[in-house]
């Protein structure tokens, strides 16, 4: 396990994913705020605000969700399984399209209620179907 102590350095070196093994490197990511795996999407909890390193806590951080920015622009929201901080990351040029639909779906392949109280539930609100 590698410690890196220079805490202004806001380049991130290749490293090895903790959750899925990958080598992640910052080529490709088309930003230098690499910090989740383009393959499973993980994260390492290293930081209180984006980039700074601050966070002692060092939890596996999971993609959670995803959510769109002003712009059309992805973003994974990560989970830290340690201590539940929640953050939100730009997603990178290089990350993994089939990984960030299934998260995306997820919450539409397992609704929280019956998918066929769909048109009954949108009819009590008064939603207009076709
Ligand atoms: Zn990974
Ligand atoms: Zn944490």
């Amino acid at each position: 396990m590698k410690h890196y102590d220079n805490k202004s350095n806001t380049d991130i070196k290749p490293f090895n994913c903790k959750v899925c093994g990958r080598l992640v490197t910052p080529e490709g990511a088309g930003s230098l705020h690499r910090n989740h795996c383009p393959n499973c999407l993980s994260s390492l909890h290293l930081d209180n605000e984006p980039g700074d390193r601050s966070s002692g806590c060092g939890g596996i951080m999971d993609a959670i969700g995803v959510w769109v920015r002003k712009g059309g622009e992805w973003a994974v929201i990560h989970r830290c399984r340690r201590c539940g901080h929640i953050s939100s990351n730009r997603t990178a040029a290089d990350d993994n399209p089939i990984k960030l639909m299934s998260i995306a779906l997820k919450p539409l392949a397992e609704p929280p209620f019956p998918i066929e109280r769909l048109s009954q539930i949108a009819e009590l609100s008064g939603y207009k179907t076709e």
